[in-house]
């Protein structure tokens, strides 16, 4: 909400009084007093205040009298009214555009009726940009009074000219009304259909339900998503992750034209978080990197000096490299989805090139191979401050887990992936394998760097279900009781430290965020709790009253 202006200076002013989303990216002077305040600051653990300059960075932390005796004249006072304050929340494995996207595809799992489907069609549409086609998820006409699949004119009706296209519940079939279908430049009606899927008729004319393969004649004519959808779809990424407290995340696998995206946002004062962005594997934007050097945006709001590869598959489609077969498929050990001579290709150019290596690995034979080929590649500079990191680290073979220490290489490990996998992840690997899944207190007691994340869209983008995951080891029923490996939790600061300062580290940031301290960026968030010396159970509960970068309020809670 903008309030009035309170001076002449305008719009500095008007952003740090408390917008529920900022638009410029005008920072003004500020002290917040009246706080608990976890600085993350081995030297200052806690403080009650907080002071920053008109440039956002943090000038003081401390008592409320050494605060005030700093805080340049004119800053402007917040009272945190005894609210708990942490330094900024990072997801250190992210896919932004990927959840703006999901955010802009009308949601329609729990839908009791065709009718129910046709009104949150009807409210999503009015937010989308005139032509874009109408895409959703999740119908599931068991869950109706008449069960038949739906058709193509229940749609026409009121959606005559707009493409619209739902998937759904399961993935395996899609129902798309008439203006969609004559997208289609095949001729559906007749009576053939494709392998491995099947085109409903009635008669020879197609219904509108397509199942399987049959989706694909559908799926490859909507259109890439055009530059207003996506700055869209941005838009909406930002404002959810505002709203969970999160003030940066690190963006894996970024195009050369989602980064044009970001430094968009950025140059308009539209970016409310801190990208850490990896170039989407061998591609332009690793290439632009490597004539051009790392790219940083002046407002300190994106950067990309890294690259992300992928190594091999996941765990739930068998896909995961495993040095032994799969428990519940024993003819599969998983696949190597980058051949090891390209991955190896890659991580030598990157390191040619000055950058930071991510690499995807989720089974021990990845992880493996993975490892081998950092060693090889960073060769003398393995103990040097090259940070290259695994992503997702899930399933580790217990000989392999002291050589991330020893080849400095950071663990970004998700605690989500845990809670959410648990129920046949034993199925997947076996009773053995499994001291080395998701077993982050091993990692942590061979002394490696532990970076935590969620891996968004595909887990919640929101961190306390990360910090809650991280602490209890148990789903949000409470179920295991005692949590699942229970061994393998983490305490609660050590959680807060994943999602904080070692995410900060991991993507070269510490100088910046991470922590609350003099010098580094005014990036914190109010909470309603402690998530340090609150009952674990309560973690998902705690309420965010208002999330800042750079001293500016970019969520506050209505
Ligand atoms: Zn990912």
């Amino acid at each position: 909400m903008r309030t009035s202006l309170f001076s002449l200076t305008g719009l500095a002013v008007l952003f740090a009084c408390g917008a529920d989303t900022a638009g410029a990216a005008t920072t003004s002077a500020g002290i917040l007093v009246n706080a608990r305040i976890h600085a993350l600051d081995a030297a200052h653990p806690m403080a009650e205040a907080l002071a920053w300059d008109a440039a956002g960075r943090i000038v003081a932390v401390g008592t409320r009298e050494a605060v005030l005796a700093k805080a340049a004249a004119g800053a402007r006072t917040h009272d945190a009214r005894g609210a708990t304050v942490v330094p900024g929340l990072i997801d250190a494995h992210a896919h932004l555009m990927g959840l703006g996207l999901a955010l802009m595809s009308a949601d329609l799992v729990g839908a009791r009726s065709r009718a129910e489907v046709i009104a949150r069609l009807l409210e999503f549409e009015k937010r989308l940009p005139p032509g874009a086609w109408l895409l959703g998820r999740g119908w599931d006409q068991n869950d109706w009074l008449d069960k038949s699949f739906p058709t193509a004119a229940e749609l026409d009706q009121h959606f005559p000219t707009r493409a619209v296209w739902l998937e759904r519940i399961d993935g395996h079939a899609g129902w798309a009304n008439s203006a969609a279908l004559r997208r289609v430049s095949r001729d559906l009606s007749g009576d053939w259909q494709p392998d491995g899927g099947r085109i409903l008729r009635e008669g020879t004319k197609p219904t509108g339900v397509f199942v399987d393969t049959a989706m694909d004649l559908v799926n490859g004519v909507v259109p890439p998503p055009d530059e207003a959808f996506r700055a869209e779809a941005l838009t909406r990424a930002l404002a959810s992750a505002a709203s969970v407290g999160l003030t940066g995340v690190h963006d894996m696998g970024t195009s050369a034209a989602d980064l044009d995206l970001f430094g968009k946002f950025a140059d308009e004062g539209r970016l409310t978080l801190r990208v850490v962005a990896y170039a989407d594997g061998d591609s332009t934007a690793l290439e632009d990197r490597c004539r051009t050097g790392p790219y940083l945006h002046p407002s300190g709001r994106v950067r990309m000096a890294g690259v992300k590869f992928y190594a091999d598959g996941a765990l739930g489609s068998r896909g995961a490299a495993l040095l032994e077969p799969y428990r519940d498929d024993p003819g599969n050990s998983g696949i190597l989805v980058t051949p090891p001579d390209k991955l190896l290709a890659g991580m030598q150019k990157a390191h040619r090139c000055g950058l930071q290596v991510a690499t995807h690995a989720i089974g021990d034979r990845g992880n493996r191979l993975v490892l081998d080929e950092y060693a090889k590649v960073l060769g003398k500079d393995e103990t040097g401050d090259h940070r290259w990191r695994i992503e997702h680290a899930q399933v580790v073979s217990l000989a392999d887990i002291p050589r991330f220490a020893k080849l400095n290489v950071i663990a970004s490990m998700q605690p989500t992936h845990a809670t959410s996998d648990m129920p046949w992840a034993e199925a997947r690997l076996g009773p053995d394998r499994l001291a080395g899944a998701y077993a982050w207190r091993r990692f942590e007691k061979a002394g490696v760097r532990l970076a935590l994340g969620s891996d968004f869209p595909v887990e919640s983008a929101d961190p306390r279900l990360g910090l809650y995951a991280a602490v209890t080891r148990r789903d949000l029923d409470g179920k295991p009781p005692g949590g699942w490996l229970p061994d393998q939790k983490l305490t609660p600061a050590e959680a807060l430290q994943g999602f904080t300062t070692d995410a900060a580290w991991a993507g070269f940031m510490e100088r910046d965020v991470g922590r609350l301290e003099s010098g580094l960026r005014a990036d914190f968030v109010l909470l309603d709790a402690d998530p340090i010396a609150s009952p674990p159970a309560r973690l998902p509960a705690i309420r965010v009253l208002s999330t800042w970068v750079d001293g500016v309020a970019v969520y506050t809670a209505q």
